[in-house]
């Protein structure tokens, strides 16, 4: 596996491999790798000829009292597993190389920003679409990788590559879970042991959500219930039942249903969601 800090260095390699024929597959991430990341370099080494997986914690889709200064940096270990994995370039670019220009977004995200983790992170998603955009704009490739554990990030990446890549295809994995049923992340380092006990109560309300939805439970029955499983240990940030396409209200023409909780347990935020087919 080539290493990359330098974008000429990367996209010369790029232009090698694209003037030998070969497809590229995208994975950006913000290291801290863990099996949700690599189900994501699984699916792009399937897909494509070569794979470059990004690592770059952006500064721009974090407010201001989050956790910018304390997220995790395991660039050996993750460099480890991405050649374990037979990947092919990882590029770790300086803040400089993607916002050579400063720190601003100017990309807009339409109204599926604007709702769920919008609310709760202004300026997060404008940061999100921005720097996918500049990375996009480097590495040119034919396909992108994202996952579904960030489901609302992945419809506001797809709308914007949509938009200003369409030669591009989005891409995406379904959320990869520890054994108990918690999704993977990076920000699960964050929990005490206590913490962790209880952690995954969060998808057990989403199961208990999606039954009660598919047993025609009210909206206000599903969410009591959700926050009955909740009530110890988490505070909550937003329990949603939504259109999946859309993440508005749930009309006669929606097709697939989201449910999406977001929760703190301490002062560690944890998302998560089902998506399942309205039946
Ligand atoms: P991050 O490093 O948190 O920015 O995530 C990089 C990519 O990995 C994003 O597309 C995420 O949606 C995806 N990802 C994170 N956690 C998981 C997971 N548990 N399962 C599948 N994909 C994930």
């Amino acid at each position: 596996m080539q290493t990359f800090t330098n974008v000429q260095l990367l996209q010369n390699t790029l232009d090698d491999w694209r003037a030998q024929g070969q497809s590229i597959a995208f994975v950006p991430t913000m290291g801290g790798l863990h099996a949700g990341h690599l189900s994501l370099v699984a699916l792009a080494k399937q897909k494509a000829d070569k794979v470059i997986v990004s690592v770059f914690v952006n500064p721009t889709q974090f407010g201001k009292d989050e956790d910018f200064d304390q997220y995790p940096n395991t660039l050996e270990q993750d460099t480890l597993q991405l050649e374990q994995h037979q990947v092919d370039g990882l590029f770790t670019p300086s803040a400089q190389q993607i916002y050579p220009q400063g720190l601003g977004s100017y990309i807009k995200v339409g109204a599926i920003g604007d709702v769920l983790c919008g609310i709760s992170r202004p300026g997060h998603f404008q940061g999100v679409a921005q720097v996918v955009y500049n990375l996009l704009e480097i590495v040119k490739p034919d396909m992108a990788i994202f996952g579904q554990k960030d489901y609302q990030q992945l419809l506001v990446i797809k709308q914007m590559a949509a938009q200003y890549f369409p030669a591009v295809e989005v891409l995406s994995q379904p959320t990869v879970r520890e054994k108990d049923g918690l999704a993977m992340s990076t920000r699960n380092q964050y929990l005490s042991i206590k913490e962790r006990q209880i952690a995954p109560h969060l998808y057990q309300a989403l199961l208990q959500a999606k039954q009660d939805y598919l047993n025609n439970a009210s909206v206000e029955v599903l969410t009591a219930n959700a926050e009955k499983i909740l009530e110890k240990g988490f505070k909550v940030d937003y329990l949603e039942v939504l259109d999946a396409n859309t993440l508005m209200q749930i009309t006669d023409n929606t097709s697939e249903i989201a449910i999406l909780f977001s929760v703190f347990l301490g002062s560690t935020r944890l998302i998560d969601n089902i998506i399942f087919n309205k039946g």
